[in-house]
């Protein structure tokens, strides 16, 4: 089969996987035991932290470790408005439900929240973020100063990258807190917590070829992190239950890699998203890419075949041997289009057009040529079936 779905989850590297299997032979303590047993498992939790803090460019007292970026995204969020005591957000239209659903709860819950949109490419537009400030810094504003900033560092659906740093030096202006979900941009482009000037930040290790149930919060130093449950001390209290030490052995091993291929990944990326390209062009369909293809990830294509419904092609190739996505939630049995594609604009109908394809740099150069021929073929055949009728 051709596996082109890594932006729901990536095929464990060997790295991670030889690591998690010698943590779960070999170590058995719990991390947080004084006894011989858990200190070898304390050792392998503080490096998969220093690990982490080194992958973002970040120091390892700021990382705390968590259960993913649903959870990071969560705790950051739910945190600030428990922490500030006149709380307002701002959050870019094409976030994450994790993100998206907690700004919507919250806003229900009377916290000043609006939405950053963004133009037919998926782009934002800082002019906007910074007219919002203005307008809430006027002296007869009814306007909330926003307090924090939540926008991703790289677009799940679409592919786009965000002007972190551009975004940082912003809200900074205006005495906010910028939060940056960070899931899909480590291992595909570089990301540097502290040069960007973020100070908070979510991360998942799953998307990289690290283990699943694994991710990071990462807070600039002076910040506080509460925790959003209850009942231990670990993570110096920020994120309380038992250690995952298997998962956090996996984790070092899978940034042990980035650090070691990192560069060569990125290279190897953008050459088989070349690859596959031709090989789309090479068909004889009709289609367009969506997204900011000038600000992109290098392992993310989201394309719209004309006339084609994106689930029916999808079904299609997934009998045909080829893995892609919608990117659309399944809400109760129901396929809803993709909210970061509606946010574009696009009118429904022409948001289920969209199918994601996303790969790794282990995909062979091969089964993107092959997947772009599937494709060609199950297009012009669903067209035949559309134009009968
Ligand atoms: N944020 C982004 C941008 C994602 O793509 C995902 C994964 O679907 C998440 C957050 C959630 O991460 P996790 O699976 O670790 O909860």
């Amino acid at each position: 089969r051709i596996y082109l779905d890594w932006n729901a989850t990536a095929p464990m590297l060997p790295e991670a996987r030889d690591a998690m299997i010698e943590a779960l032979s070999g170590v058995h303590g719990n991390a947080s035991s004084v006894h011989h047993e858990g200190q070898v498992a304390r050792t392998v939790i503080e490096r998969a932290r220093r690990a982490v803090a080194t992958a973002v460019g970040a120091k390892a007292q700021s990382v705390v470790l968590t259960g993913g970026a649903t959870e990071s995204n969560n705790q950051v969020l739910r945190h600030h408005i428990v922490e500030h005591a006149r709380p307002s957000l701002v959050s870019s239209a094409v976030e994450h439900p994790s993100v998206m659903e907690v700004v919507r709860e919250l806003g229900q819950k009377e916290v000043p929240c609006v939405v950053w949109p963004v133009d037919s490419r998926g782009r934002l537009d800082l002019a906007w973020l910074r007219a919002r400030f203005v307008e809430a810094a006027a002296e007869d504003s009814q306007l909330a100063s926003p307090t924090m900033v939540s926008v991703m560092w790289a677009n799940n659906e679409v592919g786009n990258v965000y002007p972190i740093d551009e975004i940082a030096a912003l809200v900074h202006e205006f005495g906010a807190l910028l939060h940056v979900d960070a899931t899909q941009a480590l291992g595909r482009v570089p990301v540097d917590f502290e040069a960007a000037g973020v100070d908070l930040m979510a991360l998942s290790f799953h998307k990289m070829g690290g283990p699943k149930g694994i991710g990071a919060i990462v807070a600039r130093e002076g910040l506080k992190i509460e925790a959003t449950l209850a009942g231990g001390h670990q993570e110096r209290g920020r994120r309380p239950g038992t250690e995952n030490v298997p998962a956090a052995a996996g984790l070092s091993g899978a940034l042990k890699a980035l650090a070691e291929q990192g560069e060569a990944w990125g290279e190897a990326l953008r050459k088989k998203r070349a690859v596959f390209l031709e090989a789309l062009a090479e068909q004889s369909i009709e289609y367009e890419l969506r997204g900011d293809l000038e600000n992109h990830l290098p392992n993310t294509l989201n394309v719209a075949f004309k006339g084609i419904d994106g689930e029916d092609l999808l079904l299609a190739l997934d009998l045909e041997g080829v893995s892609a996505s919608s990117g659309s939630a399944c809400t109760a049995g129901s396929l809803e289009p993709s909210h970061v594609v509606l946010a574009m604009g696009f009118e429904e109908r022409d948001a289920r057009r969209s199918v994601r394809f996303s790969f790794g740099p282990s995909t062979p150069e091969e089964d993107l040529v092959e997947a772009a021929k599937r494709v060609g073929v199950l297009v012009t055949r669903l067209s035949g079936y559309a134009a009968q009728g």
